[in-house]
């Protein structure tokens, strides 16, 4: 079998309301690029990448050459085809090379009529629970999802999270307050959902000094871990020195190089598996091997995903023995998917994993002609600016909060 085609489309999907983080915000919605690659027997298998506001399209485009006429079955090959890491010193494909390689197993799966997750060594559990992502938000711009920016409204956000999808776990994603504030709402939170389990990410914009005096004040908590408070292997790993919570990442551990590094000089305790960011399914489950092999936990990352890229995240959770986190996703906040039937079910707090041969989604033309155009009027957006402090940026570590106070 051979590759023939790699066709890419960007599309851009609403979310319900713009989300805020620690070096700007998703301006409400995603941008993503979605890539059919076609095969001389007719099958169609599907990836997607995305995450910084920004179309891939032309990268996609100028993989072609390397492509046409590549057998998809040949994995280990494509790696070294297109992401050598010497090579990758100039041109970095990792993520385009985790796209198709999405693409790639979705071909393989349709060929021998099986689910991903037989390819991978078979499933674990038939369904992947979820955290809730809690976010800080602007209200959106057609007024029917209120912003987020209160504890009152925090909490109140997660309570209806918690009845529409029956999350048992939530993730506040910190960074745009000052740290006081921050925990002020972190507590109340773990105050209000005493059955839960929690954990908060401000994306590392905290001092190692902040991070340490953070971690002392939610002792109490009951913390699935405490995720990237700073910047840095070297500054996790003083934070970790002085702290009994677990430290999590899905910046400083990213690749295999950073993870040996991890293990011979600990940083961080659980490692986030973005399928996106190592360069594929497989590349998480070979970290996931070696995370099981030196006793690290170990959760999926989501990278704001649509529903491509979240089937992937489904076949990975599925697989893996030391999934010890519910897994994150962007997921919950989008208003629609790109792929037949709409978005996925989210259950008590869970997705079933998909069962049809490859990924298990196929496009729905009519949406993502829709979302292609809605980004070709709407364009892309810069992810590390916030559209409502315009010229603003923050330091690292920090200082520059936005006041709690005013609604923006
Ligand atoms: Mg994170």
């Amino acid at each position: 079998m051979k590759i023939v085609d790699i066709r890419p489309t960007t599309v851009t999907v609403p979310l319900e309301a713009p989300l805020r983080h620690s070096n700007g915000e998703h301006w409400g919605r995603f941008v993503r690029t979605v890539i059919e690659v076609e095969t001389d027997d007719g099958l169609i298998g599907l990836g997607e990448m995305g995450g910084g506001g920004e179309s891939a399209e032309l990268q996609f485009l100028g993989l072609k050459p390397y492509l046409v006429g590549h057998d998809p079955f040949a994995l280990e090959e494509l790696r070294f085809k297109i992401c050598n890491p010497t090579a990758s010193l100039y041109n970095n494909r990792t993520q385009l090379m985790a796209a198709i390689e999405f693409a790639c197993l979705d071909i393989v799966g349709q060929a021998l009529g099986l689910p991903v997750y037989k390819l991978l060594g078979g499933k674990l559990r038939d369904e992947v629970p979820l955290s809730s992502y809690l976010f800080f938000r602007y209200r959106s711009d057609d007024g029917r999802y209120d912003e987020v920016r209160t504890i009152e409204q925090l909490l109140a956000h997660t309570r209806e999270l918690k009845e529409t999808y029956g999350f048992r776990t939530h993730k506040l994603k910190a960074g745009v307050f000052d740290p006081g504030y921050e925990l002020e709402a972190y507590q109340a939170l773990a105050g209000e959902f005493p059955e839960d389990s929690f954990r908060i990410d401000p994306n590392a914009c905290w001092s190692v000094e902040e991070s340490i005096w953070f971690a002392s004040q939610i002792e109490h908590i009951r913390n699935d871990y405490l995720e990237d408070p700073t910047w840095g292997l070297n500054g996790m790993r003083r934070v970790r020195e002085k702290t009994r919570i677990p430290l999590a990442t899905n910046t400083v551990v990213v690749n295999f190089e950073q993870l040996a590094q991890n293990i011979l000089h600990p940083a961080a305790d659980v490692i986030l598996l973005d399928t996106t960011f190592w360069g594929g399914i497989r590349a998480c489950m070979k970290a996931a091997h070696v995370c099981e092999t030196f006793q690290l936990g170990v959760s999926v990352h989501s990278s704001g995903e649509l529903g491509i890229q979240l089937a992937t995240m489904l076949h990975l959770g599925a697989v893996l023995p030391n999934l010890s986190f519910d897994i994150d996703a962007h997921y919950h906040h989008l208003r629609d998917d790109i792929v037949q039937g709409g978005k996925f079910r989210i259950i008590d707090g869970k997705i079933q994993v998909p069962e049809e041969p490859g990924l298990g989604v196929k496009l729905d033309r009519e949406r993502l002609q829709h979302y292609a155009e809605l980004y070709k009027k709407l364009g892309g957006y810069p992810y590390d600016r916030d559209s409502r402090r315009p010229g603003w940026y923050p330091l690292l570590p920090n200082e520059r909060w936005a006041d709690p106070t005013i609604a923006e």
